[in-house]
């Protein structure tokens, strides 16, 4: 799968790329020759809004791609289409963290009884732990909303 940095405007794309299971970092303020550095040394892609900077990797021969659409769904579709993505495989979805980025486990849902609360714990079967920052997550409505845009995406990529 494609890894990304993301620069500091597009925070909730990142949130969306971790969910769907890709490897992207995002910072709140990030300097532009700090974004360069981590994808030279992490083979990562650049996702940027910042046209300068797109500019400046492209003469670098970095791998960057320019976020301008006006959702997050048209920018993940032109992600898509620019790498070569056959579709977003719904088994990879809720495996990473959209806080830190780091791996989720599912847990079983007895250990949750006292930590979420209790409408949530009626109402949904498959949950999720951080192994970083221990955030809890379920298979409910962020969920679907989630689903809901990538077959948005998956759509759109058939096309091609
Ligand atoms: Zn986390």
């Amino acid at each position: 799968m494609n890894k990304f940095v993301v620069d500091s405007m597009n925070g909730k794309l990142a949130k969306k790329l971790r969910f769907f299971g890709f490897n992207t970092l995002y910072y709140k303020q990030i300097r532009e020759n700090e974004i360069i550095k981590i994808a030279i040394q992490e083979n990562r892609i650049i996702l940027t809004s910042n046209y300068e900077l797109y500019k400046l990797c492209r003469s670098k021969n970095i791998e960057t791609i320019l976020t301008m659409q006006e959702s997050d769904l048209n920018n993940l579709i032109e992600i898509g289409k620019l790498l070569n993505w056959q579709s977003l495989d719904d088994s990879k979805f809720s495996t990473r963290c959209t806080i830190c980025n780091n791996e989720l486990m599912e847990i079983g849902k007895e250990e949750l009884q006292k930590t979420i609360p209790r409408n949530t714990f009626q109402r949904f079967y498959e949950y999720y732990r951080c192994c970083e920052c221990s955030k809890i997550y379920w298979k409910g409505s962020h969920w679907n909303n989630m689903a809901d845009i990538a077959q948005a995406v998956n759509k759109k990529l058939e096309k091609k």
